[in-house]
């Protein structure tokens, strides 16, 4: 049998007439139109050559011809790669590249472009509204029955965010994908009785892996939308149990008054992940909803490795306990840290990637020969065994030989009057090998850089304090919505030179 379509078919056996999706428009999917569709994308993926094992690549917009398009390739045996619908041609060029598909499918209106990259990959279309070659194609076929794959065949190759440097493609195994979907399905209380709003993009392991195919396995409904929208989302609340969204929906949705204690009175569960939750939104969202934000950490190579409890307390500012399954260790040179104390991350479980595509080096760097991660993330676990992500390694200052943390200065910036959000990075510096640096986002004119600096003055160690506060109208965000201290580190390079 197809192992990851099997579990995802097993879990709405006998309901192939029952609603699995609410679209936009009005119209329904039900878990039999799902399936067949997603059989006549695999007929059709095979008609064009794709044997088991093949890449196929996908950059087109979110609709549910595109989750057939993915159930499709994995029951043609393939291996599905969802690009992010913002990358240039140029970038597309690079993954093409690096991934060597059999099939592309893009979007009409790019399909000249595309196909002027592709190679020798059979190029197909599928529009915003689910129609294309691809579709055409399809629809011509009987639908296929799955091809077998096996726990560990690759499923899928996902790029990372890029955040940090040149995205790197995980491989992502059947049993990879299973699993945490059937650990988030149980540990988050998932059933059929639940309706997901599912506003979250399809090219990225959150809303591909994290909303769809948990929805999936507990035979939920899902209300799914193409992308963020504030009107959609306050209109089917009262009609939903669950949302999973990065901490953006939440300020947005907090921004908007009509989110209302009887609005969300229906939801039991709102999810946040992919970046971190502010404090403050967590708790604005409480005081407006009475529902406390659940908040878990994960990463395209591992899936989600943790997760506040569904029972028991939400605490703000810390991604939860490390799922069931999943283990975690926080280290320092060679050992681990005492409790409270911080360290790189690693994690070990079902759940961790097979390595990355075309990348030996890379994965040995990475992924230890036990199996344990290193997620590149700093992180911290309380005695209560709480985990709190404290920033990325790569962000570290290290200032006349002491560490300094970006995330407690961008803490303590943010919480002043004026103040919209900020970013600590640390820049080459001729004394202390690199100056604290701290570029913030003002939300009025009522804020001040000197304002800034005595603010900190009395609450931070001297090293910690910034040696200069840049005011910007905004931080530069990757296409994730992911602030990238990259870019920024490149553009106040010479600030101490
Ligand atoms: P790249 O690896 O290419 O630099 P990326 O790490 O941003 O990009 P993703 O796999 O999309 O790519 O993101 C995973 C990262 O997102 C994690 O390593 C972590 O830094 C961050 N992250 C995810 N969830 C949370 C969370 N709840 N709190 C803080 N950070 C989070
Ligand atoms: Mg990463």
């Amino acid at each position: 049998h197809n192992h990851l379509i099997k579990e995802l078919r097993d879990a709405t056996d006998g309901r192939a007439d029952e609603i699995f999706a609410y679209l936009p428009d009005g119209a329904t999917v039900r878990f039999g139109d799902l399936f067949e569709g997603a059989g006549r994308m695999a007929a059709a993926l095979i008609a064009c050559g794709s044997k088991p094992g093949d890449r196929v690549a996908v950059q087109v917009a979110k609709t549910i011809e595109a989750i057939q398009l993915y159930l499709g390739t994995v029951m043609a045996g393939g291996v599905f790669l969802p690009l992010n619908t913002a990358y240039t041609g140029p970038e597309v060029a690079y993954f093409l590249k690096d991934a060597t598909p059999r099939v592309v499918v893009c979007d009409p209106g790019r399909l000249d472009e595309v196909r002027g990259i592709a190679g020798s990959a059979e190029v197909l279309t599928l529009d915003s509204s689910g129609h294309g070659t691809l579709r055409d194609l399809a629809d011509a076929q009987e639908p296929a029955n799955p091809l077998p794959r096996a726990a560990d065949d690759l499923a899928a190759i996902l790029y990372t965010s890029g955040t940090t440097g040149r995205s790197k493609g995980a491989m992502l195994s059947h049993a990879n994908l299973a699993s945490n979907s059937a650990t988030l399905r149980d540990y988050w209380r998932f059933t059929a009785d639940d309706v997901l709003i599912h506003a979250l993009p399809i090219f990225h392991t959150h809303g591909l892996f994290v909303a769809t195919n948990v929805a999936l396995l507990a035979g939920a409904q899902v209300v799914f939308l193409p992308g963020f929208d504030s009107d959609a989302i306050l209109e089917a609340m009262p009609r939903a149990t669950a949302l999973m969204g990065v901490p953006t929906f939440y300020t947005r949705l907090l921004a908007d008054p009509r989110l209302t204690r009887e609005r969300a009175a229906n939801m039991r569960l709102f999810i946040s992940g992919s970046a971190p939750l502010l404090v403050d939104t967590h708790e604005q969202w409480e005081a407006r909803t009475g529902h406390r934000i659940l908040e878990r950490y994960g990463m395209t190579e591992t899936n989600m490795s943790t997760s506040n409890p569904y029972e028991g307390e939400r605490r703000a500012g810390t991604v939860g306990f490390p799922l069931p399954g999943v283990e975690a260790r926080v280290m320092l040179d060679g050992a681990e840290v005492p409790t409270g104390e911080i360290g790189v991350l690693e994690v070990r479980g079902p759940n961790v990637f097979k390595g990355y595509w075309q990348m030996p080096e890379k994965t040995a760097e990475e992924l230890r020969p036990d199996g344990w991660f290193i997620t590149g993330d700093l992180a911290k676990v309380d005695a209560d065994g709480y985990v709190t992500i404290v920033g990325r390694e790569k962000d570290l200052i290290i200032t006349g030989g002491f560490n300094v943390y970006p995330k407690e200065i961008e803490g303590l910036i943010d919480d002043l009057p004026g103040v919209s959000e900020s970013a600590v990075i640390g820049v080459p510096h001729p004394d202390f090998g690199e100056g604290v640096v701290a570029v913030v986002v003002p939300a009025d004119d009522s804020i001040t850089p000197e304002a800034i600096t005595g603010a900190l003055e009395g609450q931070l160690a001297k090293f910690k304090q910034p040696k200069r506060i840049i005011m910007l109208d905004a931080l530069p965000r990757n296409t994730m919505g992911k602030v990238q201290k990259k870019a920024l580190r490149e553009d106040y390079a010479g600030l101490f030179a």
